[in-house]
């Protein structure tokens, strides 16, 4: 049934769906962090719909709160509900934070590309200014103005021109860049400081400077200690926003509610979703209350923030409290970093395990250390066949990614981890 759905999808869905992998998998349900698929097969779910299914597949403390929501009162437009003050409350109690007590919720539609597109047009409006810094490797999303920022240009290319005033610094990426953290920092914060303060090199009316805490879809890159803090200095100093894109980072993931309180750095503006509505559509910007420059009427739109994710969103905040997730993806992500430590240390096409929390990433290298994507395929593929669902990623399409829902056990991480090493084994035979 499986083959018969991916063939039928093919045929009749648009080409631009991105099915992963050659094995045949239409999936049935969901509950916690297996999944099955309709032929009866189950699996353990190391990527929760990219970093969506915190709480778990169809969990029915959040579920039972939508659905009742739904019964009720789904749309409203801006007419408050008391399911949106809630949230808006909730949100306000678990910012980072410096932002806490202080802080405006513009709730957007479905995706996490909306919530950059409010970013980019809040900053523009806060400075007066259309300039944009972005960086390497970064991902921020396929509408045009998301797509301006995200690095990758293998799609890009086709829709040129996107926004015209963008610049890509360098992001520190101790694996793949030569040198010393303290001096990867160095490098990247002084190509920001070009652009902002640099008459002959940067540039005219800059905006503000957007970046991923830990890049996600750029490979699991963890930046050094002070590069994130180097930023909210220089920030600071030039007088622009500091736009911390959480869409994937955020909502426990790593261990913190946010990736930016592991560095201590509280952003100005920050895009959510993905998992903020616990897999029921919903993003939102979180910013500082100085910054509420739009005004009445000033960035709408129909869907801005549906009820019932909105109260999906409350309830699977009070689920990750109420089970001290972040305490467990802590733990659990250190637990699957020593596990594939061992195989880092054995087996020289793993370059290197990196993560916080349960956002890992597992970088596969050739013989001489360049990435290996066809080595990536191999071992996707045999842990699909023996039920691990791994997600991929990284500049050089060869770094395996671990996102597992933050309620997976350690027996499963365990199981899934001994397939994910054995399947490595089995490549580089
Ligand atoms: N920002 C980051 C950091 C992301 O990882 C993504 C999605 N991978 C986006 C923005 C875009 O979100 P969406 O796919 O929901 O538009």
């Amino acid at each position: 049934e499986s083959r018969r759905l991916v063939r039928r999808q093919a045929e009749i869905e648009s080409g631009a769906v991105l099915y992963p992998t050659d094995v045949p998998i239409a999936f049935e349900n969901g509950k916690g962090a297996t999944l099955k698929d309709v032929d009866g097969n189950l699996y353990l779910d190391f990527f929760a719909g990219i970093g969506v299914l915190n709480v778990g597949h169809a969990n029915p403390y959040v579920t039972e709160a939508a659905v009742e929501q739904a019964e009720r009162l789904p749309h409203t437009l801006d007419f408050p509900t008391r399911t949106r003050v809630e949230l808006i409350e909730t949100l306000d109690e678990i910012a980072p934070e410096g932002l806490r007590g202080r802080n405006r919720v513009n709730f957007g539609g479905p995706t996490g590309s909306d919530a950059v597109e409010a970013t980019i047009k809040l900053a523009k409006r806060v400075t007066g200014n259309d300039g944009l810094i972005a960086f390497r490797g970064s991902f921020h999303g396929e509408t045009s103005g998301a797509y301006s920022l995200t690095a990758d240009t293998k799609y890009k290319r086709h829709y040129t021109p996107l926004l015209p005033e963008v610049e890509h610094a360098r992001y520190p990426y101790p694996f793949r860049q030569d040198g010393s953290p303290e001096e990867l920092v160095e490098r990247a914060l002084e190509d920001v400081q070009t652009l902002l303060g640099d008459r002959y090199g940067g540039m005219a009316n800059p905006a503000g400077v957007w970046v991923e805490p830990i890049q996600g879809e750029g490979g699991t890159v963890v930046p050094p200690e002070g590069f994130l803090s180097g930023l909210r200095d220089l920030c600071d100093e030039y007088e622009v926003p500091l736009i911390v894109d959480e869409i994937q980072t955020g909502m426990g993931r790593t261990g913190e509610w946010w990736a930016s309180e592991h560095y201590d750095v509280t952003p100005d503006i920050m895009p959510m979703a993905k998992a903020l509505g616990s897999g029921f559509p919903l993003s939102g910007t979180m910013y500082d209350e100085n910054l509420d420059a739009w005004g009445p009427g000033g960035h709408t739109g129909t869907f801005r923030g549906f009820n019932p994710a909105m109260r999906a969103s409350i309830r699977a905040i009070e689920y990750t409290r109420h089970h001290d997730l972040l305490a467990h993806a802590r733990e659990l992500g250190a637990f699957i970093v020593d596990r594939l430590a061992e195989c880092e240390a054995e087996n020289p096409h793993v370059g290197e395990v990196r993560g916080k929390g349960l956002f890992v990433g597992l970088e596969l290298v050739t013989d001489d250390g360049e990435p290996a994507p066809d080595l990536l395929e191999t071992v996707r593929t045999t842990c699909y066949e023996n039920g691990v669902l791994v997600w991929a990623g990284g500049r050089g399409d060869n770094v395996i990614r671990l996102l597992p829902p933050l309620v997976m056990t350690e027996a499963q991480a365990e199981t899934g981890i001994s397939i994910l090493i054995d399947a490595i084994e089995s490549a580089t035979d």
